[in-house]
């Protein structure tokens, strides 16, 4: 089967055998990974391994911390504003290109005072502005945006810089973490839910540049405190050590196939055969993303014959491609090929696409 799902999803096939071959006798320990403890030797290596393959497939600086921690990005909705405010009456800046950067925005207005500086909604999330012309808060404590929207296929393929020098810049890009290169030192806070490119749900990863930690807001719960999880290397209390597990070995197997530079080109190829049947279809399938800012992750689209939808998604299950209905608020279909999707998934979806425009002309 060939699963297209936008998260939990696919995991690299070798990933899961190694997995499985060490599951109930873990190199030899006699134990599995999920029965040791988080302090002994074994997952101390794992963890650690983890960490710096991680800083090796991103360059991450050593002036960043790496926290492997719990409760999913939609945690750290929260956790960025606590952290980066020292009251929740500093103003930060969102922009908004979908539904989960809107979500931030809003979860944000009960620990900082977030200003909207641009939203994509009234355009039903398909854009991105040019950056020039986004007015800048002159006192905002940082500016967020969500690198690649999920739902909606929209991606950054740049990244803003924040007008005020004091001003940090803030992403949330759980779904296209360790896709592509990208340049961590233009950020102060990068965080991930891992379920998507990197391992099992369970584990959210924050990449923080150390001299923003230890300012959080009073009223910051321990376990939303960077400081909290940077000061116990992310072994303040149980952590995810499956996940972390899982993660340490996606590492593994993306350095194994030469890094992100390699795994940006695979993605690249794989969404431009799909773009490209979209767009050569004469109509027939629709991607509304503008064409500069299109997801290399999630692809969204329709159909013109919105009514054949649904026979769309059932057939393509029938025939091992499962996971492509659109996310409920957006409708038609979206298929998500993160690192894990083989070429030959997108290969076999592109001529089920061209065969069911050729059987409903
Ligand atoms: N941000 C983005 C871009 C997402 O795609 C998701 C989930 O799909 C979330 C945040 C929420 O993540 P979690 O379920 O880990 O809280």
């Amino acid at each position: 089967v060939f699963n297209f799902a936008a998260g939990p999803a696919t995991l690299p096939e070798p990933v899961l055998l190694k997995a499985q071959a060490e599951l109930y006798n873990y190199r030899g320990s006699g134990m599995s990974i999920m029965e040791m403890s988080h302090r002994g030797k074994e997952f101390d290596s794992v963890i650690k391994k983890a960490e710096s393959d991680l800083r090796l497939l991103l360059s991450i600086p050593d002036d960043f911390a790496v926290l492997f921690l719990q409760g999913g990005a939609t945690t750290q909705f929260a956790a960025v504003p606590l952290n980066l405010c020292s009251s929740t009456s500093d103003p930060a800046d969102y922009l908004v290109t979908g539904s989960w950067g809107d979500k931030a925005f809003k979860e944000a207005q009960k620990f900082c005072k977030p200003n909207l500086i641009w939203s994509g909604k009234s355009e039903k999330y398909t854009k991105i502005p040019s950056f020039d012309e986004i007015p800048q808060n002159p006192d905002a404590k940082y500016i967020h945006i969500c690198a690649n929207e999920t739902i909606h296929g929209v991606e950054f393929k740049d990244y803003p810089t924040p007008a005020n020098k004091n001003s940090i810049l803030v992403a949330d890009m759980s779904s296209n973490f360790c896709s592509k290169p990208v340049d961590v030192s233009k950020f102060g806070v990068i965080y991930a839910g891992a379920q998507k490119n990197v391992g099992p749900s369970g584990v959210t990863i924050v990449i923080v540049r150390r001299d923003l930690i230890g300012s959080a807001q009073e009223i910051t719960p321990v376990m939303l405190d960077y400081k909290t999880h940077a000061d116990s290397a992310s072994l303040y209390n149980t952590p995810p050590c499956f996940a972390i597990y899982m993660c340490g070995l996606v590492f593994e197997h993306l350095l194994e196939q030469g890094g992100l530079v390699e795994i940006e080109k695979k993605n690249a190829k794989k969404a431009g055969i799909l773009y490209d049947t979209i767009d050569g279809s004469g109509g027939f399938y629709v991607c509304p993303v503008e064409k500069s800012v299109r997801s290399l992750m999630n692809i969204p689209f329709t159909l013109q014959k919105s009514e054949l939808e649904k026979k769309f998604i059932e057939e393509a299950s029938k025939e091992g491609m499962v996971q492509l209905k659109g996310h409920r608020s957006v409708g038609g279909m979206r298929a998500s090929i993160y690192n894990a999707m083989p070429l030959a998934g997108v290969e076999k979806l592109v001529a089920f696409m061209k065969d069911f425009q050729a059987r409903h002309p």
